[in-house]
């Protein structure tokens, strides 16, 4: 087998890969970069990656192909284009995470330095997660009568138009000449690290055939997505041979969010008042505002990081009466076109997978015309005819209640874990919530019950009987689209995966680039972060080119 050599070799052309090969190809006009892509050009229904999955509860976990897409681009051909930032509280050691937060605030404030160049690479606007620093806000608050305190109303998401990753970052890879793009290619083999540390060569192997070829590199990064890049290291446990062994950490503490609804809000002010939907900012860009908590708030509590947003009611119950609703329903849960219009995580979370009670919503859209069709087509219009697409449907409410929708961190868990089983081949995910996780849900929403009568602004109504809370919680909850935890960043090796470069610990050149390197989940989903950890991450290597 004939060795080809480059300055840097790639796996994976995600969001994550893309980004580190674009920066560093850019910078370096004069390198050679090779990015291996799992997936090849044509799609295909099935592949031996998701094949050989197996997921240990599906109750909580969605099945592999729902998790991710292969082929350029990566996940983001499905992906809803949310970016949410970080908080301060995310790396900070807190008893409630059992001594698990492996990085600390200093790498907050290094990732912010390149989340505008995230940005740019998301298309959305800017890095201000701050309603109060964006231009044109007009200092209202999320409902009248609403004051921060422990609860905040101002951190906003971005939304991305969604970027496919794929079709948009085709023709800048064409134009890069030192980029060489190899679709349908597998990475596989690592050879391991000499004594210095630097592992010289992976082998990728051509999906179609098995043919083999062996790429050396200066550098290699592995951003096959979290299971992949946590798959490839413990296939190849002789990379460690330099640390001793492989990581007690590596595929462990897998995280996602817990997150459903268990409650509503009436607000008590007048509804006119309520910020129930989308801004634009100055770049035209959807923000959304959400109830967040303050970290002293949370330490003093011991709280898992939340976000709570206003949302509609429960789609499939038709007792909210609303005919457009109940048309939206009946259209995702319609044979074909459900299909078209929102990949199958997405669709769930909306209809709940259940098809129930189709009289009734027939009745409110016949109630509710001719308005039951033209808010859908108004809505279909933003979302799906125009390039920066509305992101999500959210409908004023003249009672002045909302649905409440809760994002929350999870515990670092080391029975949460992705494990290469005996044929070297099956990985087994095994994710489940932990009693803490459940308990900090139902807390948080106390708290934002208590803040919310305090200010008088309004209070919680619940949907079950508070007995019943946490096995509602546990039931509703699905995560395996947001992947953290499983090579994680820790100073110590013996704690850790990889250091705060990213640096597999063992090796001089071996990096991971996806959010299996956050040792947190945060509330954020990981995606904007992991995008600033890619820019981070060329910058650091086109450095150590320099040196
Ligand atoms: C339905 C859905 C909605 C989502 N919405 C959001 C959202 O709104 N906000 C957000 O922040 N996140 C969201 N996410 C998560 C987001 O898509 C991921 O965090 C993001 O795509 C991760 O980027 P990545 O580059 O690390 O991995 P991926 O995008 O998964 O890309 C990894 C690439 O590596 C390739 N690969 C894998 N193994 C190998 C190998 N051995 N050799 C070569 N190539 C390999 C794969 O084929 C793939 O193309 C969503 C995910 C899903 C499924």
């Amino acid at each position: 087998m004939s060795t080809e050599t480059f300055d840097l070799c790639v796996i994976g052309a995600g969001p994550a890969g893309m980004i580190v090969a674009i920066e560093y190809a850019r910078a370096h006009p004069a390198s050679r970069v090779a990015l291996v892509e799992f997936g090849a050009d044509a799609p295909s229904p099935r592949n031996a990656l998701d094949d050989t999955i197996q997921i240990a509860n599906s109750a909580n976990h969605h099945e592999p192909y729902e998790c991710t897409n292969k082929g350029l681009g990566g996940t983001s051909a499905s992906w809803g284009g949310r970016c949410v930032m970080y908080d301060e509280i995310d790396f900070l050691p807190r008893p409630i995470l059992r001594g698990e937060c492996t990085w600390g605030p200093s790498l907050l404030a290094e990732a912010k330095r390149y989340a505008p160049r995230a940005a740019d690479y998301f298309e959305c606007g800017d890095d201000k997660f701050d309603l109060t620093k964006i231009a044109g806000f007009d200092g209202g608050r999320i409902a009248d009568g609403f004051k921060p305190g422990p609860v905040t109303d101002t951190t906003v998401e971005r939304w991305s138009r969604p970027t496919r990753f794929g079709p948009r970052y085709r023709g800048e890879l064409d134009s890069l000449t030192n980029i060489t793009v190899l679709t349908g290619w597998r990475g596989s083999g690592m050879e391991p690290p000499s004594s210095e540390g630097a592992v010289p060569s992976i082998t990728i192997r051509r999906t179609a055939d098995g043919t083999t070829r062996q790429l050396a590199a200066r550098n290699i990064v592995l951003a096959a997505g979290a299971q992949e890049s946590t798959r490839l290291l413990l296939a190849n446990p002789q990379i460690f041979r330099q640390r001793g062994g492989v990581p007690e950490s590596l595929g462990r503490f897998y995280q996602g969010h817990v997150s459903g609804k268990i409650a509503s809000v009436r607000f008590r002010g007048d509804p006119r008042k309520t910020d129930y939907g989308f801004h634009r900012d100055e770049h035209g860009i959807y923000v959304r505002r959400r109830f967040q908590f303050t970290t002293e708030a949370l330490m003093e509590r011991g709280l898992l990081n939340t976000a709570i947003w206003l949302d509609n009611p429960l789609y499939f119950d038709p007792s909210h009466r609303s005919g457009a609703m109940s048309f939206m329903y009946l259209a995702m849960i319609a044979p074909i076109i459900g299909k078209k219009l929102a990949p199958p995580a997405i669709a769930h979370s909306v209809t709940k997978g259940k098809v129930t009670s189709l009289p009734a919503h027939i009745g409110n859209i016949l109630r509710g015309l001719p308005m039951s069709l033209f808010t859908p087509a108004s809505i279909f219009f933003r979302r799906y005819c125009l390039p920066r697409k509305l992101p999500g449907v959210f409908l004023y409410n003249p009672d002045n209640r909302y649905a409440l929708h809760f994002h929350a961190e999870q515990v670092p868990d080391a029975a949460n874990r992705m494990e290469l089983l005996p044929d070297g081949e099956t990985l087994r995910i095994s994710y489940d919530l932990t009693g803490a996780d459940v308990d900090s849900v139902i807390r948080t929403h106390e708290l934002l019950d208590g803040w919310l009568r305090e200010c008088g602004c309004g209070e919680l109504e619940y949907w079950f009987p508070k007995e019943e809370l946490p096995v509602a919680i546990r039931q509703m909850s699905r995560d395996g689209i947001h992947q953290v935890g499983t090579t994680r960043i820790a100073d110590d090796p013996a704690r850790g995966v990889v250091d705060a470069n990213l640096c597999v610990w063992g090796t001089t050149n071996v990096f991971v680039c996806s959010s299996s390197a956050f040792p947190t989940s945060g509330q954020a989903n990981p995606t904007f972060l992991l995008g600033a950890f890619a820019v981070r991450l060329a910058e650091h290597l086109k450095k150590a080119l320099r040196t």
